[in-house]
């Protein structure tokens, strides 16, 4: 008999109430359930599939299939009309069901016998747990009410299994959240450390997802969005004008918190049995859904606008994960989706690792987490979900691995490899204070990047002759606005000061590609890496470079002073850029103000065009370094973010080598000052073989300046380059496996 009203819907939630708060085991409580199901649906067959593996779903529980078929079968994801409701997340309701495309027939279970069928995705939060399912002999499709009915239904069951309410024997019945998992992804800094999980984004527990009383229920929804409503009112009356971006994710906030529609809906689910929460989160289901299959960049982030909007009111309504940071536990390590490098900057050093299911290798967040040397592990999809606050986790950032609630024998190798790892940077602590000096007596300068002001104690602390690389992008990237000259100034000057006399190559402002300022407009550029960056946005924009000029020339305050231009492709933007420098220090000597004691101004080597600028160029510019991360990616057209194409390419290839020989040729025959500042530079074996070519100075981040230093001290330059040149002379692609196997006998 087709299902009917609101009362009824109420009645059956009642009831299922009732029998899961009953004192039963995990199975006998599945049972129940899809009897009490079957009965006040009307229907032949109820039966519960749940997920035993990622793949792979188990009838766990039926009323009218054959009992024998209990644990017996299975169903892979998108196999039969079951799979098929599990892969798409749709319901799935036909009146002919054996000659729907995709049923699949299963003697074991006897349901040839049953001719409709509805399939209700059982699904929490965009994860899919399982399907629910209800057949009947009569050949109908089931009503919009019914449906609906099993739909709120099929929550509860969700909210029910991660509480672990169906906990049992089997796979399938397994306790959520309680298993060993690992997660593979990719390395973004090596590392290994072991913690506990500290969740960006708490999840909320919804532990009633059925209400008692819906007036009650009603009233507490209503008041949580008026106070939803509040606090983004008072968010958007404390937004910067200037921030047009938070002021557009704002809006959009104000529209969803007074979306009639929205809060209908939840009302409606509220009004048929489910508490407030649970409403919340049956409506957050269903926009994560859509935000999986939404293509449309626009329409995505407005779906994950209603994601965290539905997150704060489900905060107001239960009181959980309001103050996060309350909670961290020792030794945190920070899961999460992605962040800005501004979130991970208030976090800060605490961290003892961080694992994201997204995030990219050269991502500010990245590039941030390097500074620190904390192992990070992106592209691990799906922790989010499985992880839970507290749970014991271990980041192996050489492997791009991490192991959550890892059982004893994984745990025990771990232990071993961070003792390994401790007793490694005890043997770089002794060599600190000494040269990076080889056999041959050739020393090589190994300097540090940095960025931050969170980086210069590692200047000391690395054992580093200078900072190679100062990326002031940073300072600018985690802000809500753009910075004053006279902010920056102070910046500059305290990171002088920090140096204690040694010496600093501050770079101007890198943005553009990847580094997008939150409060520049983005340009919709096809090809962003190729595109408006760098020093192209410094001179066609020139008002921010020339603020930062003078800010450097005010902290250097008469000391020597150190500046270099990214991303130079040719002489004239290096002379354009330079003349903005010599004016700017015509102004600082028309203002009687003190000027650097020395000046040097220098380009970075970032695209093959530089290296074959006339000789002039060479003559003009009074330091280059070679940033190696942009050009491998334009010296092999390979995406430096794009993780399929970025290894395919050693830089111990042969071609690359060459051309790397040749800038240093170059280099020397005009007596120019050349260093090599991308993260290559950090890699001993790379970092060897640029030594043997002849660089002398290296720049790489403050962790990799003891192993590097610990290489070099090792051996010959002479002798690797001779192994070298007799790799390249057999033909070989990269010289990496002829030098890695002579270090086996040398080191
Ligand atoms: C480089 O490209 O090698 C470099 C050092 O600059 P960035 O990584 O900041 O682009
Ligand atoms: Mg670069």
């Amino acid at each position: 008999m087709p299902y009917r009203t609101e009362t009824e819907s109420r009645k059956l939630l009642g009831r299922l109430r009732q029998a899961l708060a009953a004192d039963s085991a995990g199975q006998e409580r599945l049972d129940e359930v899809v009897a009490l199901i079957a009965d006040s649906m009307e229907t032949e067959v109820c039966s519960i599939y749940l997920f035993r593996d990622a793949e792979t779903l188990e009838l766990c529980a039926t009323q009218g299939l054959q009992q024998e078929a209990v644990h017996q079968t299975r169903l892979r994801l998108g196999e039969g009309l079951v799979g098929l409701t599990a892969r798409t997340r749709r319901v799935v309701n036909t009146a002919n069901a054996p000659s729907a495309k995709g049923f699949r027939y299963m003697p074991e279970t006897g349901e040839e016998r049953y001719s409709s069928f509805c399939g209700i995705p059982i699904q929490r939060l965009g994860e899919v747990l399982g399907v629910l399912v209800v057949q009947s002999k009569a050949a109908r499709e089931f009503t919009p009410d019914e449906v609906y009915a099993l739909e709120i239904v099929a929550m509860v069951i969700a909210e029910m299994t991660e509480l672990g309410a169906f906990v049992g024997e089997g796979a399938a019945l397994s306790a959520r959240h309680q298993q060993a998992v690992m997660f593979r992804g990719t390395v973004a800094q090596e590392g290994a450390s072991e913690g506990k999980v500290f969740l960006h984004e708490p999840r909320v527990v919804v532990t009633n997802p059925i209400s008692e009383d819906p007036d009650t229920e009603l009233a507490r929804l209503r008041t949580a969005v008026d106070q939803l409503r509040r606090s983004v009112d008072s968010m958007l009356t404390g937004a910067r004008s200037v921030d047009a971006d938070q002021i557009q994710v704002l809006e959009a906030y104000r529209m969803f918190a007074n979306s009639s529609s929205w809060i209908k809906r939840m009302e409606e689910d509220v009004g048929n049995g489910l508490s407030a929460e649970a409403a919340v989160e049956k409506e957050q289901s269903l926009s994560r859904a859509r935000l999986g299959k939404a293509a449309d960049p626009y329409m995505r982030e407005r779906l994950s606008d209603l994601d965290d909007l539905s997150n704060r009111l489900l905060r107001i309504l239960t009181g959980q994960g309001v103050d996060a940071r309350a909670d961290m536990p020792e030794n945190p390590i920070l899961v999460a989706r992605n962040i800005g490098p501004g979130e991970l900057l208030e976090y800060g050093k605490k961290l003892k690792g961080i694992v994201l299911e997204e995030g990219s290798v050269g991502s500010h967040a990245t590039i941030v987490a390097r500074a620190w040397a904390i192992p990070l592990v992106i592209n691990a999809k799906g922790i989010t979900r499985e992880a839970l606050n507290g749970d014991t986790i271990l980041v192996d950032g050489e492997q791009g691995i991490a192991h959550l609630r890892p059982d004893d024998t994984v745990h025990t190798a771990f232990r071993d490899k961070i003792a390994m790892q401790t007793r490694a940077q005890e043997r770089y602590a002794s060599i600190r204070d000494l040269p990076a000096t080889a056999k041959c007596g050739t020393t090589i300068s190994l300097q540090m990047n940095a960025g931050l002001m969170a980086d210069l104690p590692s200047l000391q602390g690395s054992g580093a002759e200078g900072v190679g690389l100062f990326r002031t992008e940073l300072q600018f990237l985690i802000r809500n606005q753009m910075p004053r000259r006279g902010e920056l100034s102070a910046l500059y000057s305290r990171v002088l000061k920090a140096a204690q006399g040694k010496r600093v190559a501050f770079r101007t402002l890198d943005i553009g590609s990847d580094k997008v300022l939150p409060y520049m407009k983005p340009n919709d550029e096809p090809n962003p890496a190729m595109g408006w960056r760098a020093i192209r946005v410094g001179l066609d924009k020139p008002g921010v470079l020339r603020m930062q000029l003078q800010a450097l020339i005010r902290a250097a305050a008469g000391a020597p002073l150190a500046v270099m231009f990214p991303f130079v492709t040719q002489t004239n933007e290096f002379r354009a850029a330079k003349a903005e420098m010599d004016k700017a220090i015509a102004r600082e000597t028309r203002l009687g103000l003190p000027l650097p004691a020395r000046l040097e101004v220098g380009a970075m080597l970032e695209t093959p065009s530089l290296a074959y600028a006339p000789d002039a160029f060479f003559e003009e510019v009074d330091f280059i370094s070679i940033g190696g991360n942009d050009l491998k990616q334009f010296f092999f057209a390979a995406d430096r973010e794009n993780e399929r194409v970025r290894k395919r390419y050693d830089t111990l290839d042969s071609s690359f080598l060459s051309f790397v020989q040749h800038v240093i040729a170059r280099c020397e025959k005009a007596n120019t000052p050349l260093s090599f500042c991308g993260e290559d530079a950090g890699r001993p074996v790379e970092a060897l073989c640029f030594a043997a070519l002849g660089l002398r100075t290296l720049s790489m981040r403050p962790a990799s300046i003891g192993p590097v230093k610990h290489l070099i001290r090792r051996v010959d330059l002479g002798e690797v380059r001779a192994v070298m040149d007799e790799a390249i002379a057999n033909g070989d692609q990269s010289v990496r496996r002829a030098v890695s196997d002579w270090l086996v006998y040398q080191v």
